[in-house]
């Protein structure tokens, strides 16, 4: 495959993800603001570092953005130097950050007018699915030029999923984090239980894990330093998913439970916590550290 891809934010997931595009032979325009980041691709073959989003954009005829948040992406989209005032006629724009269902629903008409086709196209897995190409992905965009999508996606993940309209990927990716932010805290109490009674976390672990309280925190991303080779809480909570970025799914959670008038107890009460863990020192570090937050907050 000679096809070129363009690829914004090469952060802790978009590095990953864009070395499967290489591994695909995808060649690749890449720009990340943080240098170190973007200098993370060099020495890879096929790769152009790019000097700004302008020069980026007019270059592919697909890219895909990877970056933090609302602000990020509205910016890198929508402001003069950005994609959709210099990308070529035609381009396939692929958003797969985690944001508001309200910035692809901006975005989508915008791009469309002007010619483009865009999807919000966020991912489930985490840092280690996006490593190996495992992740998954929830895409929300015109049905009818969904399969334009299929090499790209296939070239970093093992399966996506059509859910709707624009912003329909990204309300599923919230209604995933939200789950996702409520097991990791509910993983990590019942574990600190068990250890301050005196358990062996590695046992309290297997046991869950054939046991009706196994999830995906428990076996393949559980946050007792130790247990998983692999898993950020073995590499001192460093790299993976950031507890602001969880802190983040969560508030646009109860944002759009507002919107919908639904009620969600046990989320908010997950915002509540990451909330506290992000004023603490552990905002940047991996969000499986409320296991470690819970265990120095003695009988709170
Ligand atoms: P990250 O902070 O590690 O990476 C984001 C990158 O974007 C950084 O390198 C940053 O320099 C760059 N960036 C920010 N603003 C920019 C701009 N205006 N122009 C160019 N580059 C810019 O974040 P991450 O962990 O890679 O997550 C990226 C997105 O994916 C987030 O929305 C997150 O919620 C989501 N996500 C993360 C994970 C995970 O496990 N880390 C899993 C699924 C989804």
């Amino acid at each position: 495959c000679n096809s070129t891809v363009g690829f914004i934010g090469l952060g802790n997931m978009g590095r990953h993800m864009a070395r499967n595009l290489i591994k695909k032979g995808f060649n690749i325009v890449a720009f990340d603001m943080n240098k170190n980041a973007a200098e993370s691709l060099c020495g890879e073959e096929r790769v152009v570092i790019a000097s700004s989003i302008a020069e980026l954009s007019s270059k592919v005829d697909s890219l895909v953005t990877m970056l933090p948040d609302n602000d990020s992406v509205m910016q890198v989209y929508s402001r003069d130097d950005g994609i959709i005032k210099n990308a070529k006629k035609g381009a396939t724009l692929i958003d797969s950050s985690t944001v508001d269902p309200k910035v692809p629903q901006t975005i989508g008409p915008l791009a469309e007018k002007q010619g483009f086709v865009f999807f919000d196209a966020p991912v489930s897995g985490g840092v280690m699915a996006a490593e190996n190409a495992q992740l998954t992905f929830m895409v929300g965009g015109l049905e009818n030029e969904f399969r334009r999508l299929d090499k790209i996606l296939t070239a970093m993940g093992k399966k996506s999923f059509y859910c709707g309209k624009y912003g329909s990927g990204q309300a599923a990716k919230i209604c995933n984090n939200m789950i996702l932010g409520i097991s990791m805290g509910a993983v990590s109490e019942g574990l600190n239980l068990g250890v301050r009674f005196g358990l062996d976390p590695k046992l309290l672990t297997d046991v869950i894990n054939s046991s009706s309280g196994r999830c995906w925190t428990s076996e393949v991303y559980n946050p007792v330093p130790g247990i998983l080779e692999n898993a950020p809480s073995s590499k001192d909570y460093q790299g993976g998913f950031a507890s602001k970025l969880l802190k983040k799914d969560l508030s646009l959670a109860v944002e759009l439970a507002n919107r919908t008038c639904s009620s969600v107890p046990l989320g908010n009460k997950a915002f509540q916590i990451y909330e506290q863990i992000c004023k603490s020192q552990y905002a940047d570090r991996d969000f499986s550290i409320i296991y470690k937050f819970l265990n120095e907050s003695k009988g709170k």
